[in-house]
């Protein structure tokens, strides 16, 4: 399958791992958006939201779980931080993998703007 993200998680398209478990792999992102900008997906294939199915709940638990784990271990759980998942053209969806964006590190501006 020609997906960039599977690639991650197969480990033939390098990436800066900062998670990894059963379920999930988490990376830096390779345009930074924050001073922290890290990836959260599935190591399962599920290419939107809109395909996230019940049997992916356990998937979905440890997503949000490792998104608390690494804003601990990055020193932005206190102050704070965001996660965005862009769903298809109009959520601005560039990859079809299933992604949590983790931002942090200095105060973000905010989430809505026309
Ligand atoms: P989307 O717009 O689909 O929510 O976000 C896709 C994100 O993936 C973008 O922030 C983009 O910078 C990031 N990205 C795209 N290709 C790669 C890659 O090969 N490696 C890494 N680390 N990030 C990527
Ligand atoms: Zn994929």
């Amino acid at each position: 399958m020609d997906c960039i993200f599977c690639k991650i998680v197969e480990g033939t398209i390098p990436s800066k791992k900062v998670f990894e478990n059963e379920y999930v792999v988490a990376f830096h992102d390779i345009q930074p958006a924050a001073p922290v900008h890290i990836l959260i997906i599935p190591k399962k294939h599920i290419p939107t939201m809109n395909d996230v199915s019940d049997e992916d709940a356990a998937v979905i638990a440890e997503i949000f779980k490792a998104a608390r784990t690494i804003a601990k271990e990055q020193g932005i759980a206190e102050n704070g931080y965001r996660l965005i998942n862009n769903c298809n053209a109009d959520g601005g969806q560039v990859v079809y993998h299933l992604h949590i964006h983790l931002l942090g590190g200095e105060k973000l501006g905010p989430l809505l703007s026309k």
